[in-house]
Formats: structure tokens, C-alpha cells, sequence
């Protein structure tokens, strides 16, 4: 039997049942897709069922506030992708009339959607032939085949992307993507693949030369920068100060306490002397009631080490810089907020 006849069959029998696995419409499927991009299959239902309960479709989507969008997105991270699905939609309606479209190509041309997303809409959605090549397919195309290009190798020279198209099903392609990405995640898996009991074993270069823990090859991890956050929780009567994150940076147009970083930790004196504590506070003389314990918050190539500053009854005017707004300290939850503060304002309200 081939290959991906193989395949095919372990999957029929085997995968999981995940609500995108229901459906072919495009951007049920673009929406699922982009949601498990970084995102563990598990907690991606969630938040899978979420996004089309409030955003069914293309038009409502497009129609939404961007603040709505990213509160719904709250805690799945990497928010440029929220952003863009935003603006694909409105660009969806805008230019081509409320239709997604229908082939790689143009699927290809949108905004937020690379070669994989775009194969994996076109082949599920519109059953045309492309593979896919996500972690999950490298890693099994490289055991397999015995191949060892680095991830990310430019198409041109990527023998695992020719190959994968080699493998593909003409007939099925969308279950064949669909299918070699569950192998990926339920048995050739990056530690302790389940080689005993796998039904490729006897088509499998890495298993008969003893290569699985080498294959596929790995590149270096990259350096984390380490950043420290000061988070002022600055409480005027009954409101609370909180500012847009405008620049580009990590979460952009969420919204945060007003911060200060430092190239380093510090203690409180030494803040209380900077420069940006002088601004923030207008020179005026606040000390903290409270300060948190360090909380370590990671992302994938940043690492914050945050502390929050609680000043309570602080006069409105002229306490603090005028670059952030006041809002009821009851309202803060309609606000997209970043994980980090998510998880503080839990502790405090536990
Ligand atoms: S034999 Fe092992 S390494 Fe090869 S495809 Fe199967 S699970 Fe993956």
C-alpha cells in the first residue's frame, strides 16, 4: 500500500473529532487555522467556538470593533493575528464582493496568510492540490524520506516541500493535509514517537537507520531577551488609569497600566529616582501601598518579569501623565488586556 493510502486510512480511523473537522466553509476554516498556528489544539476549541459564536461570518467580522476582536482573541497571544484577520475581512467585503476566495493563489494575497494557511484553505475548503507543510508535516517527512533540511529553507531548495507534494493525494487533498498533520501530532511526534506501533514503519528511512531522535534537524534556539515591567495600578476614587499600547511592540492595541521599563531589575528607591518616574508622576511624591511579589511571563522570545505598584486615592489632577485615560475600575474587564495583566487582575479579584 502507498504511503499516503496509508495515511488516509490511519486517519479515518484515528483522528480526533475537532469542530473545524465539521465544516468546509473558508472561513470557518481560515479562522481555525489561524487560531492553532500557536496554539495547543485543546485550547484552541475554545476559543475557536468563541470567535464564530461572536463572529459567524465575514460581515460581521469586518464589522466589528477591533477592541471587540482582540478581547475575544484576549490570551491566545500573538495579536497581529487577530489585527489582520480584522482587516482580511473588511478587505474580503471590500474587494471581493463578501466572497472568500477560491483559489491558492489568491488566498495567498491576503493579508496575515502564508503559503501553509493558504494550503490548507485551498485544499480543505476548494479541494485543490497543495500541501501543506506545517511542523508536523516537516518532522514526518523527514523521518520518513530520511531527509534533513533545516526548517524555514526557502521553497526552492526545500526537499521536504517537493517531496510533500509528491505525497499528496490529487484526489483527496484536503484529507491528506488533514491527515498527515494529525500523524504529525498523535504519533510521529517530536519526543518518543510511537514507532512500534506505527503503520509507516516499514516505509520509514529514520526507523530502519536508526535516525528518529536526529531527524528532523533543529536549528538553534534563539537568545530570549529578558524585559522588566513596572505596572503603576493607580486608583483615583472609584477609576483606574489605563493606556492603548500604540507602538510597534509585543501587544500592540491592548491596553495596560501605565509602565515603566528598565533595561534591568531595580528596587523601588532606585525607580522613585528615574527620570520616567518623574514624568509618569509629574514629580509629584506618590509611594506605592502595595508592590507584588515578580511575576514571569513568557513569550516566545521575550521573557517580562513584571511587578505591579498599587497607589490608591491618588488625586486625579495632576497625578499622572495625561497620555492615559481614567475608566471605572468595574469596566476594566470590557478592555483587551495581555495575559500577564489578565492573570494579575484574577489574583486580585480571588
Ligand atoms: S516509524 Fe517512527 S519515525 Fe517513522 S514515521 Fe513512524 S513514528 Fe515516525
Amino acid at each position: 500500500m502507498k504511503i499516503s493510502d496509508i495515511l488516509s486510512r490511519w486517519y479515518h480511523e484515528h483522528k480526533r473529532d475537532l469542530p473545524w473537522r465539521e465544516t468546509r466553509d473558508p472561513y470557518a476554516i481560515w479562522v481555525s487555522e489561524i487560531i492553532l498556528q500557536q496554539t495547543r489544539v485543546t485550547q484552541g476549541i475554545d476559543y475557536y467556538l468563541r470567535f464564530l459564536d461572536q463572529f459567524p461570518d465575514l460581515q460581521s467580522l469586518a464589522e466589528a470593533k477591533i477592541e471587540k476582536v482582540l478581547k475575544v482573541w484576549q490570551g491566545l497571544g500573538y495579536y497581529t493575528r487577530a489585527r489582520n484577520m480584522h482587516a482580511t475581512a473588511a478587505h474580503i467585503i471590500r474587494e471581493h464582493h463578501g466572497v472568500f476566495p477560491s483559489t491558492y493563489m489568491e488566498i495567498l494575497k491576503l493579508k496575515g496568510i502564508g503559503p501553509y494557511t493558504a494550503a490548507a484553505i485551498a485544499s480543505i475548503a476548494f479541494n485543490e492540490p497543495h500541501a501543506v507543510i506545517d511542523g508536523n508535516v516537516h518532522r514526518v517527512i523527514a523521518r520518513i524520506f530520511g531527509l534533513s533540511d533545516p526548517p524555514g529553507q526557502v521553497p526552492a531548495k526545500c526537499s521536504i516541500c517537493r517531496q510533500a507534494e509528491i505525497l499528496l493525494k490529487p484526489e483527496e487533498p484536503g484529507v491528506h493535509n488533514q491527515a498527515i498533520m494529525e500523524f504529525g501530532a498523535l504519533v510521529c511526534t517530536p519526543a518518543k514517537p510511537s514507532c512500534t506501533s506505527c503503520p509507516l514503519q516499514q516505509h520509514c528511512v529514520a526507523f530502519k537507520q536508526d535516525l528518529v531522535d536526529k531527524l528532523p534537524v533543529r536549528i538553534r534556539s534563539i537568545k530570549q531577551r529578558h524585559r522588566y515591567f513596572h505596572y503603576f495600578i493607580i486608583q483615583s476614587g472609584n477609576s483606574i488609569a489605563i493606556r492603548q499600547r500604540t507602538e510597534k511592540d509585543i501587544w500592540q492595541h491592548l491596553f495596560e497600566f501605565p509602565l515603566i521599563e528598565t533595561l534591568r531589575a531595580t528596587s523601588l528607591e532606585r525607580l522613585m529616582e528615574s527620570s520616567s518616574w518623574n514624568y509618569l508622576f509629574r514629580n509629584g511624591q506618590f509611594r506605592p501601598d502595595k508592590v507584588s511579589k515578580i511575576f514571569k511571563h513568557s513569550l516566545t522570545h521575550q521573557v517580562i518579569h513584571a511587578k505591579f505598584y498599587h497607589l490608591n486615592n491618588i488625586p486625579s489632577d495632576p497625578s499622572i501623565s495625561s497620555s492615559f485615560q481614567q475608566v471605572p475600575i468595574k469596566e476594566i474587564d470590557n478592555y483587551p488586556v495581555p495575559k500577564l495583566i489578565e492573570n494579575y487582575l484574577k489574583i486580585l479579584s480571588d
